[in-house]
């Protein structure tokens, strides 16, 4: 059955990649992009996951054009990375506000119709590296782990009405995001990643189609980790 689907951040990288997986499946699929164009194909909506307005307006958009969210992919993020003494609150609070704040505020909104349509898939976007920590990016580690207290909390809260609530921890994928990292950081990470390569967007995109679809409907609270073996799942 063609669900309503919603994923922030899905105009590019590994929303995007979520995007094009679950519209293969069929489902009607709408891309938030908080900044340029949606991507062609897909019914887009602007979607600044800082600003409740953007949030609020973009799911009363997906509601109208598809139906209530049926499946959230909460996706979007940031990374302000410097080493503690160089962060400034600027760049704590920036990370905070996109990647952990910006999540609670799109879940928020997508779990009413959820709870009332008696089902939903939720999935939320960590990162291996949270859970290893990750010289620089104190600020982005604190708020990719913060998602799975979240999650699990919210497992409890929704679970009594068939909505599930998963993350997916990527390790080191190709996108824009994991351009800006040095060589020797990159060299550093494939050492501790057993299949000695960066992932794809498409390889995560599989991960959370698993984890929004039928197959997963006794998986909740889980985090399922994509990062050719980095942290063995830590
Ligand atoms: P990209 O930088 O390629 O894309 C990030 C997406 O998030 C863009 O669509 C961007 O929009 C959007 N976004 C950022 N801030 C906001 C905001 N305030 N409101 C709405 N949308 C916003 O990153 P990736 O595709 O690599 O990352 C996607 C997710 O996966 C992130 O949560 C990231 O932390 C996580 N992740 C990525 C890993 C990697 O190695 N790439 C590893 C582990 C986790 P815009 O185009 O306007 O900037």
């Amino acid at each position: 059955m063609s669900r309503s689907v919603f994923i922030t951040g899905g105009n590019r990288g590994i929303g995007l990649a979520v995007a094009r997986a679950m519209a293969a499946d069929g489902d009607r699929v709408a891309v938030g992009h908080r900044s340029g164009e949606p991507p062609e194909g897909f019914f887009g909506v602007r979607c600044e996951v800082t600003d409740p307005e953007s949030v609020a307006a973009a799911f009363a958009a997906v509601t109208a054009e598809q139906g209530p969210v049926d499946v959230l992919v909460a996706n979007a993020g940031i990374t302000r990375d410097t080493l503690l003494l160089r962060m400034d609150d600027a760049a704590f609070d920036e990370v905070l506000a996109t990647n952990l704040q910006g999540v609670f505020r799109t879940v928020r909104a997508a779990a009413g119709g959820m709870l009332a349509a008696r089902g939903g898939r939720i999935v939320l976007m960590s990162s291996a590296l949270g859970f290893l920590g990750s010289p620089g990016q104190a600020n982005y580690a604190a708020t990719k782990t913060a998602l799975v207290g979240f999650a699990r909390s919210l497992a409890w809260e929704l679970g009594s009405r068939g909505v599930t609530v998963n993350v997916v921890a990527p390790g080191i994928i190709e996108t824009d995001m994991t351009k800006q990292l040095t060589d020797r950081r990159m060299k550093d990470v494939m050492r501790m990643t057993p299949l000695g390569r960066p992932g794809t967007a498409e390889e995560v995109a599989a991960a959370v189609r698993f984890l929004a679809g039928e197959s997963a409907s006794y998986v909740t609270g889980a985090v399922l980790p994509v990062g050719g073996g980095i942290g063995m799942g830590i």
